[in-house]
């Protein structure tokens, strides 16, 4: 068997043409230009791609972007502040902090301190809770982007085998809540997880976010399975480096039906469903304050 490989590009350019329609529409309606602010603190080379990345794309969509670049030894407290002023701030809809920060600075205490209306991201305790129990506004961008591919795809995963190898909280953890959502029968390995080749061979669907390259071979895949490689490894080739999944490209797709590549699977869809959550979150706002 060949896998048929998934266009995350198309994919994700698909949703933000929806994104930009919904914008335009809401606009309309309500005079309102939805905000989304981004936080970057320091200046680690792959963070400030993503955040030009982000500012450029939700401008396309016709949201207003705005930019706080700190410099790296922001205190605690100066970013705590910045955080409550665009809390604050009716032009902002959605505020993402992005990471990794800085070691002296308490990434947790921050993410907790973005109020969960405006919490594009999904990370505050109040989103992940909302997740859990069938009610969320902000979904985790990456796992809402994997969601979107397996409905497209599959439909209805209802008695689905899925297995999320990983159990990180941007990731895995909210990965394995959509699929239980979806009525799938979901296993989360890990890093102690017993026999995981054979885990895999049970699953119908397997979404990989471990972030160790190619860990997942074609002989653990069970014919005709999806694959959805989330994992991001720079890895070296001669002189030079390139990207690989955490999935064996090559050996899974003799055996899966449909497989994401890396570069150009999950990665696309990230920012995609983070501008679908920033448009999200001014919708609820203005619903409430309406
Ligand atoms: P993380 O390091 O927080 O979590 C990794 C998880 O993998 C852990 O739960 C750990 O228990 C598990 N693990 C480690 N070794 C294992 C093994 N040998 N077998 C089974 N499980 C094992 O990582 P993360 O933030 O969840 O990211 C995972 C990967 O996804 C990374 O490569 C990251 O770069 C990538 N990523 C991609 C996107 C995207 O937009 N495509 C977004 C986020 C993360």
């Amino acid at each position: 068997m060949s896998a048929e490989i998934i266009d995350g590009k198309a994919f994700a350019a698909n949703i933000r043409a929806e994104v930009a329609r919904d914008c335009a529409a809401f606009r309309e309606k309500t005079g309102i230009q939805p905000g989304l602010a981004v936080i970057l603190v320091g200046n680690d080379p792959a963070s400030e791609v993503y955040v030009r990345n982000k500012g450029i794309q939700a401008k396309e969509v016709g949201f207003a972007s705005l930019e706080y670049k700190l410099p790296a030894d922001t205190s605690q407290e100066a970013l705590l502040a910045k955080v409550a002023a665009l809390n604050a701030d009716p032009k902002v809809h959605g505020i993402l902090v992005q990471l990794p920060l800085p070691k002296h600075l308490d990434a947790d205490a921050v993410l907790n301190t973005i109020t969960p209306d405006k919490d594009v991201d999904g990370f505050h305790p109040v989103n992940v809770g909302r997740l859990w129990t069938g009610n969320p506004v902000s979904i985790p961008c990456t796992p809402l982007g994997c969601s979107l591919i397996l409905r497209d795809r599959l439909g209805d995963l209802a008695g689905k085998r899925a297995i999320v190898i990983g159990r990180s909280n941007i990731v895995g953890k909210p990965m394995a809540a959509l699929l239980l959502a979806a009525n799938a029968t979901v296993t989360i390995a890990h890093s102690r997880t017993a026999d995981l080749a054979a885990r895999c061979r049970e699953a119908d669907i397997v979404i990989a976010a471990v972030g160790k390259p190619e860990l997942v071979r074609g002989d653990w895949l069970k014919p005709g399975a999806t694959v959805l490689d989330v994992g991001i490894n720079r890895i070296a080739d001669g002189d030079k480096t390139r990207l690989v999944g955490d999935v064996h490209f090559a050996s899974a797709a003799e055996v899966a039906s449909a497989i994401t590549p890396v570069p150009g699977g999950i990665g696309p869809m990230t920012i995609a469903c983070l501008l679908r959550n920033t448009l999200a979150c001014a919708k609820a706002l203005h619903a409430l304050h309406d």
